[in-house]
């Protein structure tokens, strides 16, 4: 690990102006970060904790939205009685991340911030991987690729991102509030994260400097019927191997409107619109939901060599949710 400097802000016009110094980066719970320091994933000139801005810890549920703050911490929103009401896709896939103590620690703002868990980008010893370092290549092209994405990949970069809670944002349509030196800007949650392309160094929109106050899921009938579903190696303390996250919204038996995000098969969470748009106007069954599912909803879809699996364990997971959510025979 190499020197830098720690700095503590007090509040948010603080933190921006201590991020604009080189190489500063913001530090919240510390779960991803400390990692990296040791890792070598990040050579930070100046370490700028945020853990003193009390105004990011809120989760406010008033009535229409929740609004949950960066520094929430992952345990709290996933135990709030009102996110696991009206929200339970959240509170159910922060309870299937990580460990109870890691999520005592972890930030909401720092979880979606996260990155891949491609071995080759976290090798102790140094690899090709141009997410970690631009322009050396990509290991897993050639190399062990059972975790690597099956839609959104490109030829610099096959890793997927990890965060389980993300995926359920995606399907609730949230949006991300930042702050930075240009201001206040809130970000769709669908434009928050990046496909890879030539730049797979850069997995999200954020801009230099700015730091995230807040995560907005508006309250809908599709939030309150939602299910999230992880599929791992082994049942607890892992990373999803597929994940999907369901909303249905019903007219008595019929489906008014679907929502569905996978985790675990892309570079971002990855929203299935062609299956959502065939499920509105069809009766709430498990016929429906597969026949939705092969509908071209995978059509886009480039499993790698040793990962093919995950087109169809992907589809069990959709149907899995929906059969949770009260999908008929
Ligand atoms: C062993 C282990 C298992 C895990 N398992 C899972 C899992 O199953 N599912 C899952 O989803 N996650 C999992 N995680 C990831 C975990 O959820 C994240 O480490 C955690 O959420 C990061 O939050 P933090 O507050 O500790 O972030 P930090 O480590 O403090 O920061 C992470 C990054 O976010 C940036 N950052 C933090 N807050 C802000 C902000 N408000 N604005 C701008 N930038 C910010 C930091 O600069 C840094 O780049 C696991 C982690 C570990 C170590």
């Amino acid at each position: 690990m190499e020197p830098f400097i720690y700095r503590r802000a007090t509040d948010a016009s603080q933190a921006l102006a201590l991020a604009a110094a080189p190489g500063a980066i913001f530090i919240a719970g510390g779960t991803e970060l400390l990692n990296w320091l040791k890792e070598g994933i990040v050579r930070p000139g100046t370490l700028v904790d945020i853990n003193g801005l009390q105004d990011l810890e809120t989760i406010d549920t008033a009535p229409g939205r929740l609004r949950i703050g960066a520094l929430a911490r992952m345990s709290e929103v996933a135990a709030h009685p009102a996110v696991r009401r009206d929200y339970p896709a959240v509170a159910e896939a922060l309870v299937r991340s990580a460990s109870q103590q890691l999520r005592n620690m972890a930030s909401m703002g720092g979880n979606l911030l996260q990155r891949t868990r491609c071995p080759y980008f976290r090798a102790d010893a140094p690899v090709p991987c141009n997410k970690r370092a631009p322009g050396s290549g990509c290991a897993a092209l050639r190399g062990a690729d059972r975790h690597a994405a099956i839609f959104g990949w490109s030829d610099a970069c096959v890793a997927t991102h990890p965060s389980d809670v993300a995926v359920a944002f995606a399907a609730l349509d949230a949006v991300v509030h930042v702050q930075g030196p240009q201001g206040a800007r809130e970000v769709p949650f669908g434009d928050f994260y990046r496909l890879p392309g030539d730049r797979p160094q850069d997995d999200t929109t954020l801009r230099p400097g700015e730091l995230i106050v807040a995560i907005e899921v508006p309250a809908s009938a599709v939030a309150a019927r939602s299910r999230y579903i992880k599929v791992r190696e082994r049942a607890s303390y892992e990373f999803a191997l597929v994940s999907a996250a369901v909303g249905i919204d019903l007219d008595g038996a019929t489906i008014r409107n679907a929502r569905i995000a996978l985790g675990g098969v892309a570079p971002k969470p990855w929203r299935l619109r062609v299956a959502e748009r065939a499920l509105a106007g069809r009766p709430f069954t498990v016929a429906a939901v597969r026949a939705a599912l092969e509908s071209g909803a995978f059509s886009e879809a480039r499993p790698r060599r040793a990962n093919g699996f995950k087109v169809d364990l992907a589809k069990r997971a959709v149907v899995r949710a929906a059969v949770g959510l009260g999908a008929g025979a």
